[in-house]
């Protein structure tokens, strides 16, 4: 039994059921046994590949398109270049690459790390070596300025509720016990407010999922846009509007039992955009249509980009770099899979790839 697995038997034998949110926050960041805070879990020896680190054109085009946003809306200075959950760096190191040639940007920009693992933050600090870089714990921790944000796989990563419609209600899945073991059942279903629009397009039996950590994560980036200019990307697999059961766990690239190892297996589920474009609403700020990763490279030149740097490589690298443009924009691998939605002061201030919702 793993030392978490100890730990929340007991919990659970103690003080009842936990909820999924609970249970995943336990097991991604409890101080000392969670998945992020105890190792770095990315690449081919770790448990999950993203697209930063698939291939170094997922950083340059989007680095490039916020560029491109601060150019357009008067390259204000000084502004903050954030990125929350940057795993290695290895986004980030792509972005500040593929910008140094942007007049006056690396003069303008402080760059602002939202990390809450500390091994992820180390690993984030060799990697931007050279750079000055400041690292927070929560985006409310970013100053007063105008912002441009990116966010990779970043709100899959956060805890979610599960709810299953039972007539006019919800039952909520729970972690608790049986026989002394680890089980998902679910709670006495009752009414809920913030549910009752979706009772219009579900019958029982239903699934809906909730991330409530990330409604206050929008709200305080949409504030800052809507008050000093700027604009955030959020790249993540998912689509518009949960439903279903999503919650998964992922260990050395297999589907896992999601309650076999707490802390040893990533846990995540699916991004409801639809949920991140409300909870940005209220601050006055515009949200995009929300597009399919693959179509967002392809607005971006993702194909030039792979032409130009296949010029120079040959062999196996070249065989290597076809396969990761593949990666990133087939629609049977990360292409319509992973979604992007941008927040803007305006329509008119989307970033380039991006239409106004
Ligand atoms: N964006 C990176 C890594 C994605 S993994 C990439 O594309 O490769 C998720 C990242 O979010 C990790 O860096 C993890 O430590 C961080 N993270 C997870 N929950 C967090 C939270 N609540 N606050 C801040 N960072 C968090």
């Amino acid at each position: 039994m793993t030392a978490l697995k100890d730990i929340l038997t007991r919990r659970i034998a103690q003080t009842g059921p936990l909820s999924l949110a609970d249970y995943m926050a336990e097991c991604l960041l409890h101080p000392e046994h969670g998945y992020y805070t105890t190792r770095d879990p990315l690449g081919a020896s770790g448990d999950f590949t993203t697209a930063p680190e698939i291939s170094q054109m997922f950083g340059e085009l989007l680095g490039l398109c916020l560029a491109q946003s601060w150019l357009s809306q008067g390259a204000p200075a000084p502004f903050t270049l954030a990125e929350i959950g940057p795993g290695r760096g290895t986004l980030m190191a792509d972005i500040l690459r593929a910008t140094k040639g942007v007049p006056g940007l690396h003069d303008a920009m402080q760059v602002r790390l939202v990390e809450a693992s500390p091994t992820l933050r180390a690993a984030q600090k060799e990697r931007l070596a050279g750079y000055e870089v400041t690292w927070c714990d929560h985006v409310a921790e970013l100053q007063d300025a105008p912002l441009w944000l990116i966010a990779n796989e970043f709100f899959d990563a956060l805890p979610i509720r599960q709810f299953t419609r039972k007539g006019q209600g919800w039952a909520e899945t729970q972690v608790g016990l049986k026989d002394g073991a680890l089980t998902l059942g679910l709670s006495a279903p009752t009414p809920l407010a913030e549910l009752a629009p979706r009772l219009e397009d579900t019958t029982d039996g239903d699934v809906v999922e909730t991330c409530p950590s990330a409604t206050p994560i929008v709200t305080e980036i949409a504030q800052r846009i809507s008050k000093h200019g700027g604009a955030a990307i959020f790249v993540d697999y998912g689509d518009w509007r949960s439903l279903g059961d999503t919650f998964q766990a992922l260990e050395a690239h297999e589907m896992v039992d999601p309650l076999a190892r707490p802390g040893q297996a990533d846990l995540t589920a699916h991004v409801d955009f639809e949920a991140l474009a409300q909870a940005a609403q209220p601050s006055g700020v515009v949200s995009s249509q929300m597009v399919p990763q693959g179509l967002l490279l392809a607005r971006l030149g993702i194909s030039e980009r792979a032409q130009a740097l296949a010029a120079k490589l040959s062999g196996e690298a070249l065989e290597s770099h076809a396969r990761a443009f593949d990666r990133l924009t087939s629609p049977t691998e990360m292409g319509t899979l992973f979604k992007a939605l941008a927040l803007a002061p305006s329509p008119d201030k989307m970033p380039p790839g991006f239409d106004a919702g």
